[in-house]
């Protein structure tokens, strides 16, 4: 049996170690985790042992196709050469229509967190300018509040929140999302420590926590005040950390304390003996670690609650805490796989024209000069977790080609004119990065590519192989530089990051990101100058120059519930669909209160229709007391039977966001629908 060492490179917390066991005919027969991540331990999710089931999963994408006519559901076979000409022609067509690749825009979506699928955007910039896809859909509002309030948060190892005495679960779900930080929730509450969690219905992390908080959607920010409230008047928040590394305590104090305390009562729905209870835990218990989910981000005053939340963890003096603190995901990963990719390259890069994620339809219909007629999709099925789904499905209709990147015929796969098929992380090599516990480590190649299939990399260079023989010198993109070879040529951002001389210091296992030589040794949360509790930078956006309370959006009186699309074990966002292994229940449920279904004349199992003005979906319905009477939740795929649950999420931008990532983050959870006994089209 072979043994590879591989890091699982999927959009979680958790960034795994894994091994895969190669049998003698090269197949790969079982992944299993690496004992030696000190983070993952060995273990892995369901997801990460159902890889062997996704990587020779008969409906995988395993050679190119083309779809004729287009959107026709036809697809055939083409050859590697064949698919390559039709889209370098056009490329090449479209440079000289208008003088440069603006008309080409590229969407990456978080699929494979990989450096090596960073290769098509640098194969561009290497051509010319383009029109690049950016910024965070779901994690940009709290990045942002964090650089307004402190410089963003300095990076915490996610293990040290073992040595608090109080954690603070707020909004955050690792039963389901980030599985190996339970371990590290268990062995604080055998310490002796505590765990409350806040969230807005009791989840599988409820089982682990000594309370649960019932919150508001959207009230977050509400509670953080209301417990900051009660601790400035009971004189417990820490006078000293305030008067030395903080601005503008005068001003949001006297604010605090002049708002009505039952506002922040109705709004954060938790009365005032929970929030006098929250608050007299922390005053008791420091070190207090906090862990803001990215869920309570995706408001339209998503910015504001993590202020509020962040303005409770730096007076209640836990900022400078060895073992309390702040934990959040990594800011600085944000540009890691960039900076990476650029450090090995000498020749010319060009910036791109940017349009935002977050309202991609719109954007791509305002890019006028020039238009953009051709698109290509990597590791993103924006069709399915992107906003107002039905308009970008027209904007892709209206493209003279478009490309998609992919595993499996996903929604926007779907409806590309060329697939090109991609390999896992089993079937080539690549360098990937974690954002919560902070280790790097390579891929090695297990087997060999699955039929036809490419890495991002040998697709990008195939690509820039077949431009310059159609127009020599058209691409400077390094076209025979094997994955050896640009792990070399990565070596001085390893010696500086990583203090490794050699990449292959890393074959041995992930290692640790190192800090910048003057925060070692530094556990405080703060990045740059002093805690603001005051900033006119927040005016520059938007936002009150104080974390005020910003109160949730209402629904609209045709759609009285909001309509909260939440995570399982068993799946990531769309990915992981089609395993069989995870498929055990299938969950086209959206659970409801009963006393909506009564009203409603539903019964459990019922087909129901939800929908707003931008869209429809049908499930069954599932009665569940622990749902608040206003919202329906699904846990359902994202992307079930090609029928995204997105369709439903219009463009409703967060009110932070635009300053790290350049757009701001998508208010998911101010979904506002209706619903209906019955089937699709109504009644
Ligand atoms: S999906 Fe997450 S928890 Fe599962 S194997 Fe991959 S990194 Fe680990």
């Amino acid at each position: 049996m072979q043994i590879t060492k591989h890091i699982c490179p999927r959009d979680c917390y958790d960034t795994c170690g894994m091994i895969a066991h190669v049998d003698e005919y090269g197949r790969l027969v079982k992944v299993s985790g690496d004992p030696d991540h000190d983070y993952t331990q060995g273990k892995l999710c369901c997801k990460g042992y159902s890889y062997t089931q996704y990587v020779y999963h008969p409906q995988r994408v395993t050679f190119p196709m083309i779809q004729e006519p287009r959107f026709s559901g036809n697809w055939k076979r083409i050859s590697w050469d064949d698919a390559l000409e039709i889209v370098a022609r056009k490329m090449i067509e479209l440079k000289n229509r208008y003088g440069s690749l603006l008309p080409m825009a590229l969407v990456r979506g978080p699929g494979n967190y990989g450096v090596f699928t960073k290769s098509m955007e640098f194969l561009l910039r290497s051509i010319g300018p383009f029109t690049l896809a950016s910024g965070s859909l779901c994690i940009a509002a709290g990045w942002d509040a964090h650089l307004l309030d402190f410089g963003g948060v300095r990076y915490k190892n996610p293990t040290g929140m073992l040595n608090s005495n109080l954690l603070l679960l707020w909004g955050a779900n690792p039963a389901a999302t980030a599985i190996h930080q339970m371990a590290t929730i268990q062995k604080l509450r055998e310490h002796g420590g505590k765990v409350i969690l806040i969230d807005i219905i009791p989840t599988a992390t409820s089982l682990h926590c000594d309370e649960f908080i019932r919150v508001h959607p959207g009230g977050d920010g509400a509670l953080a005040l209301a417990i900051l409230r009660q601790m400035v008047i009971k004189n417990t928040v820490d006078y000293s950390f305030i008067k030395d590394h903080s601005v503008g305590w005068e001003a949001f104090s006297s604010w605090l304390l002049q708002v009505d305390p039952q506002e922040l009562i109705n709004v954060s729905g938790v009365d005032e003996h929970k929030v006098e209870m929250i608050a007299d835990q922390i005053a008791e218990s420091k070190p207090v670690s906090f862990w803001p989910g990215s869920g309570l981000q995706r408001y339209a005053n998503g910015g504001q609650n993590m202020r509020a939340i962040d303005a409770l963890v730096a007076a209640s003096g836990n900022l400078y805490s060895k073992g309390g603190g702040l934990y959040f995901q990594n800011i600085d990963f944000w540009k890691l796989n960039h900076e990476i990719f650029s450090s090995a390259f000498s020749t010319k890069l060009y910036d791109p024209r940017l349009v935002g994620l977050n309202a991609l339809a719109k954007e791509l219909g305002a890019c006028q000069n020039p238009p953009i007629k051709l698109m290509w999709f990597t590791s993103s099925n924006y069709l399915a977790r992107g906003t107002d789904i039905l308009s970008m499905k027209k904007r892709i209709a209206e493209m003279e080609l478009t490309i998609a990147v992919d595993h499996f015929l996903t929604s926007t796969a779907a409806v590309s004119d060329i697939v090109f098929p991609a390999t896992t992380c089993f079937e080539c090599q690549d360098l990937v990065a974690g954002y919560w516990h902070n280790k790097i480590g390579i891929n090695q190649q297990a087997i060999e590519p699955v039929g036809e299939c490419r890495s991002e990399l040998k697709i990008s260079q195939s690509l820039s192989q077949m431009i310059n023989h159609i127009e020599p010198g058209a691409c400077s993109f390094p076209e025979e530089r094997t994955s050896e070879e640009w792990f070399q040529s990565f070596t001085p951002w390893l010696k500086t990051n990583v203090e490794i001389s050699d990449y292959r210091e890393l074959l041995n296992g992930a290692l640790p990101l190192q800090p910048p030589a003057e925060e070692k040794g530094n556990s405080c949360n703060i990045a740059s100058g002093k805690y603001k509790f005051l900033t006119l930078e927040a005016l520059k956006q938007g936002c009150p120059e104080i974390p005020s309370l910003i109160n949730p959006m209402e629904p609209p009186s045709a759609y009285p519930y909001r309509f909260l699309v939440l995570h399982r074990a068993e799946h990531l966002n769309t990915q992981f669909s089609t395993v069989d292994w995870l498929q055990e229940n299938i969950l086209e449920e959206v659970c409801m209160n009963p006393s909506v279904a009564q009203r409603l004349g539903i019964e459990e199992g019922d087909t129901v229709v939800i929908y707003n003005e931008i869209g429809e979906i049908q499930m069954y319905s599932k009665l569940d007391k622990d749902v608040p009477s206003d919202i329906l939740i699904t846990y359902s795929w994202q992307d079930l039977f090609k029928k995204p649950v997105n369709v439903l999420t219009k463009v409703q931008e967060t009110d932070l966001g635009q300053s790290l990532t350049g757009f701001p983050g998508v208010a998911y959870h101010d979904t506002f629908v209706n619903l209906t006994r019955g089937k699709k089209g109504g009644g």
